[in-house]
């Protein structure tokens, strides 16, 4: 097949995923395909406890996360994309908790895929995200920069186009609990990776992982992937005399010997490691054959062009786990 007929059939079978009811039947059937793969979940997951707050991860279909947060005085819990509703209602009922809102990052099924379901469980339970990415079941439309408070879990919403249109990041303010922040990514930021561009521009995706950037560098990253060993053996060997890169992939080897998630890492870490956060440093920009001088105009530019030509060679990189 051509390239050229390769790219119009990946276009169609994107449109039909993300547009229509058979994304969904698809996203159903690949939930069952991963339960006769893995009986209990691509990964074995801890819990991340700080002082009455609990964020538990939990490992759906072939390699997602979905999280619950809860703040254990009152609770009170609220579910990062869900996107199977009886998995995730199992860990609801087991913890003892009351849900009381989903916090979706964008309407791909593999995150968005539980929403209905839970919300005929759950009829009281608020939805919140984009309607520019028309999330199922929303209830509560956010923008860019939005605060909004689920019992005692405050949270501030960032738009972040890129991997769709109406992406959605949400960073928990954990003061309360004497703890850093958390930031939801979704997938516009994984573990030494990022997602792909399928609905914007790379300098949209750009400013997208620049707003994550502003956050505190003791940031908590919580993606929607545990894509970390694929993305870290890719940046090895774009960027092989990075010791930053090693020691986090042979750190990670070991994790996933014994199936152990990876997740969270800071946004220190990322900026170490992750290359699409740094578009910005001489060495990135050397890999990609770019660079910004002081006569350049418009370093931005240069910068989502090294976004995109680093994005294009992940996208040829063929690995297999
Ligand atoms: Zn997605
Ligand atoms: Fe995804």
């Amino acid at each position: 097949m051509s390239t050229k007929a390769g790219g119009v059939l990946f276009r169609m079978g994107y449109y039909f995923y993300s547009n229509t009811r058979l994304g969904y039947y698809y996203h159903k059937r690949n939930i069952e395909k991963a339960k006769a793969l893995f009986s209990n979940g691509h990964s074995i997951t801890t819990p991340h406890v700080c002082n009455g707050l609990q964020i538990v991860p939990i490992a759906l279909i072939e390699d997602n996360y979905s999280y619950l947060i809860v703040d254990e005085e009152s609770k009170t819990a609220v579910v990062v994309d869900p996107s199977d509703a009886s998995v995730v209602q199992a860990v609801i009922e087991t913890e003892g908790v009351n849900l009381k809102a989903i916090l979706t990052t964008h309407k791909h099924w593999d995150h968005s895929g539980g929403n209905s379901e839970l919300k005929s469980k759950y009829p009281d339970l608020l939805v919140y995200g984009s309607n520019v990415d028309h999330v199922p079941g929303l209830t509560n439309n956010l923008n860019d920069g939005e605060k909004f408070s689920v019992g005692c879990l405050e949270f501030t919403a960032r738009f972040t186009p890129g991997h769709t249109i109406g992406h959605t990041v949400y960073i928990l303010d954990a003061s309360r609990y004497q703890s850093p922040g958390h930031v939801f990514t979704g997938d516009l930021l994984f573990m030494a990776g990022t997602g792909r561009m399928f609905e914007s521009s790379a300098m949209e995706m750009l400013q997208s992982l620049d707003k994550v950037c502003e956050l505190a560098d003791d940031t908590f990253i919580w993606p929607g992937h545990e894509y970390a060993k694929s993305n870290l053996t890719f940046v090895q060997h774009i960027e092989p005399n990075n010791d930053k890169v090693k020691e986090k992939l042979d750190w990670v080897i070991e994790q996933r010997k014994e199936r152990k998630m990876t997740i969270p890492s800071t946004l220190k870490e990322e900026k170490e490691y992750n290359p699409f956060l740094r578009t910005h440093t001489e060495s990135i920009l050397e890999i990609v054959g770019l660079k910004i001088d002081d006569e350049c105009k418009d370093k931005e530019a240069i910068r989502a062009k090294a976004l995109q030509e680093l994005r294009s060679r992940k996208d040829k990189y063929c690995y297999k786990l």
